[in-house]
């Protein structure tokens, strides 16, 4: 359901010291909503905590909203999930934070719950929200090294790194992140990269559909996988550069055991079966939009007619605008403007 913001969106700038655009992406609370908490709870910080998920599996969950459905001006340091998986020679740190702070702080948990540092840094997808912290992780010459894939890394580099930015369009178009781009570039195509971490191996799976190339890690020994921005829980999906076709395949393709332990890029971790409804709420939104495309409505009087039925589940809004961002998604892919 959609509710009423609480902030003015002045406020939120001066609450969050985030740039327009972050502010923009958080501009709107809604009801209470408190995560609820799925694994042991190991390290809890205003901004995020952190979850055990399985053995040397830990899982970051950011906490945007305050109790009372507020905005948390803290959460800025993190913003988006992410973890830790740690092997004999290797510990992985999934995404980079909005903030330095946020991945200097995931790096330091990493290294008090493995006692090793981290080596290795996956990004799962360009968003400022995953990117912008990633100098936190930095060591001097040590590293670690930091994973994205072909197309990630050129948007990160179009999108935030200089000239190119785009003057109008996605949200994100001008935070004010200082990107360290990755290190280690993998191609976008169907194959899926094995990664031997010492004694235990993860596959990173590129897909998409949350933007151009989303990465989701698959850790082979344990029933978990890291989706990021794929799957979200208990928070409408942030469709700004969404391919809404292919957003759906993925995400029936990392649900379809229902028993794995999904971490999510933005909300609750929870088992798969528990996310069936996040699926029913794309499907209904593809239907919402092919509707309002097909009846000559554009995606703001689509939008406003869109409801969330209660049998869903709540799914609060970041940004009062999302559902008119979801339609516009699906208008481009409709129009034949997405490939
Ligand atoms: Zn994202």
């Amino acid at each position: 359901m959609p509710s009423k913001s609480i902030f003015s969106r002045r406020n939120f700038i001066a609450a969050a010291g985030a740039s327009a655009g972050v502010a923009s992406m958080l501009g709107a609370s809604a009801r209470a909503n408190s995560f609820p908490t799925f694994g042991k709870v190991v390290e809890e910080q205003p901004f995020a905590r952190i979850e055990e998920v399985g053995p040397g599996i830990w899982g970051v969950v950011s906490t945007p909203l305050k109790p009372d459905g507020s905005f948390n001006p803290a959460a800025v340091a993190t913003l988006c999930n992410g973890g830790i998986i740690a092997g004999e020679d290797k510990v992985v740190a999934i995404d980079g934070s909005f903030r330095p702070e946020g991945a200097a702080w995931l790096a330091a948990q990493a290294l008090r719950l493995t006692g090793k540092p981290v080596t290795d840094v996956i990004v799962t997808h360009f968003h400022a929200d995953h990117t912008g912290g990633l100098a936190g992780y930095q060591n001097g010459a040590a590293g670690p090294e930091i994973i994205a894939t072909a197309t990630t890394n050129q948007l990160v580099y179009d999108r935030y790194a200089g000239a190119k930015q785009t003057p109008e369009g996605a949200q994100f178009a001008r935070p004010a992140i200082r990107p360290v781009m990755p290190t280690r570039i993998i191609t976008d195509e169907a194959s899926i990269l094995t990664m031997d971490l010492g004694g235990r191996t993860i596959r990173l799976h590129p897909l998409k559909g949350h933007t151009p190339s989303d990465l989701a890690i698959v850790v082979d020994d344990a029933p978990v996988i890291f989706a990021g921005d794929l799957v979200w829980a208990g928070l409408f999906h942030n469709y700004v550069d969404a391919i809404p076709s292919h957003l759906t395949t993925s995400v029936e393709h990392l649900l379809a055991d229902p028993k794995r332990t999904i971490v999510t890029g933005h909300g609750a971790i929870a088992n798969a079966g528990e996310l069936s409804n996040y699926l029913d709420l794309l499907r209904l939104v593809e239907e919402k939009a092919r509707g309002s495309y097909e009846a000559g409505k554009t995606p703001a009087e689509g939008a406003k007619d869109f409801i969330v039925p209660a049998s869903l589940g709540t799914w609060q809004l970041f940004n009062p605008r999302y559902y008119e961002t979801a339609f516009e998604a699906w208008r481009r892919e409709l129009a034949g403007e997405t490939s």
